[in-house]
């Protein structure tokens, strides 16, 4: 059974490019007669507001999108909604620590800055962790330990990654990119990284498609599958929707969320339309059902490049 997923952080109202986001996901899904699943990503602490995510469902049945499962329709392991999952999260952790894929680490955000930027290979992040405490003796643990509550990293495996990322192609991750990564923060948070593998594997997702923005993650998550010895899904990521102005659209575009739309009395069918034009699947710009797009779905149709829309187009909405 294809399964897949929309998974947003309810960190805002949903704007265009999440709508554009959670769009292509469903489409990816229902043309492929597949199971779909609303995740709200509620964990990363002051980011996440209850009443983003209150919203979340309302907007997305406003596109005309559907669930089988998730917030407000239930199933097998719904609703879903990360904060009400810590404990899976902490299961997860400890298999790893068992398996021996973990190590507590000392490291201040400070020292780490403080260290000369080594080539890691993951472009949204910092330096790599030169693995500092994976190294440390013994002694030296212990006496960082009297001191202070670790975080948890996993460690990477050694060698390079070569995967295929259905929208963008292969990929080649060099070793080492990113170093060993936080999956446990010393505060108690647990990695987006943990937690979304967990409940990927949990939901039985079997095809992930998200923004291109979440690549950078992609090689961290197949390690924590392979470590785990689950199934990897298969990834796509796509283009990100673009402002005129050329930046990653977001709430200084102006009156670009869903909410807005719906209080300028805008129909859902002209922000499908528009979304479907921008990445292809209409030669023109047209009022459109979701549902209508289905058949007109596939990956190959989707631009490589990021999409930029015009004046005019957000002139629409
Ligand atoms: N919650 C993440 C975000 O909104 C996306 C997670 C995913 O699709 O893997 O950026």
């Amino acid at each position: 059974m294809v399964r897949g997923r929309f998974a947003p952080t309810p960190s805002g109202l949903l704007h265009l490019g999440n709508a554009a986001a959670a769009l292509l996901a469903w489409l990816h899904i229902r043309a492929q007669d597949g199971q779909f699943v609303l995740r709200i990503e509620d964990i990363d602490g002051p980011r996440s507001k209850p009443e983003f995510a209150e919203r979340i469902p309302e907007d997305l049945r406003w596109l005309g999108l559907d669930w089988e499962e998730g917030p407000d329709t239930g199933g097998p392991y719904g609703p879903y909604i990360q904060s009400r999952r810590l404990e899976i999260y902490a299961e997860v952790l400890e298999m790893l620590k068992r398996m021996g894929h973990t190590y507590p680490c000392y490291c201040s955000r400070a020292e780490l800055t403080a260290i000369a930027s080594a080539p890691h290979g993951l472009a949204s992040e910092g330096p790599a962790y030169p693995g500092i405490c994976r190294k440390a003796s013994k002694e030296e643990l212990a006496e960082k330990a009297s001191r202070k509550t670790p975080s948890i990293r996993f460690e990477i495996p050694e060698e390079p990654l070569v995967f295929v990322d259905e929208a963008v192609g292969v990929q080649h991750v060099p070793a080492g990119a990113g170093g060993d990564f936080i999956v446990k923060r010393a505060d108690g948070f647990l990695a987006y990284q943990l937690a979304v593998v967990a409940d990927d594997a949990a939901m039985d997702i079997t095809h992930v498609l998200r923004g291109y923005d979440l690549l950078d993650s992609t090689p961290r998550q197949i390690w924590l599958y392979e470590a785990l010895g689950w199934q990897v899904p298969r990834f796509a990521h796509v283009p990100l929707l673009l402002g005129p102005d050329g930046s990653r659209l977001a709430k200084r575009h102006g009156g670009i969320t869903l909410a807005d739309m719906r209080q300028r009395q805008i129909r859902p069918e002209t922000v499908i339309g528009l979304i479907a034009h921008a990445y292809g699947l209409l030669d023109r710009f047209e009022p459109v059902a979701a549902k209508d797009l289905i058949p007109l779905f596939s990956l190959d149709a989707l631009p490589k490049e990021a999409v930029r829309l015009a004046e005019e187009d957000l002139a629409a909405v």
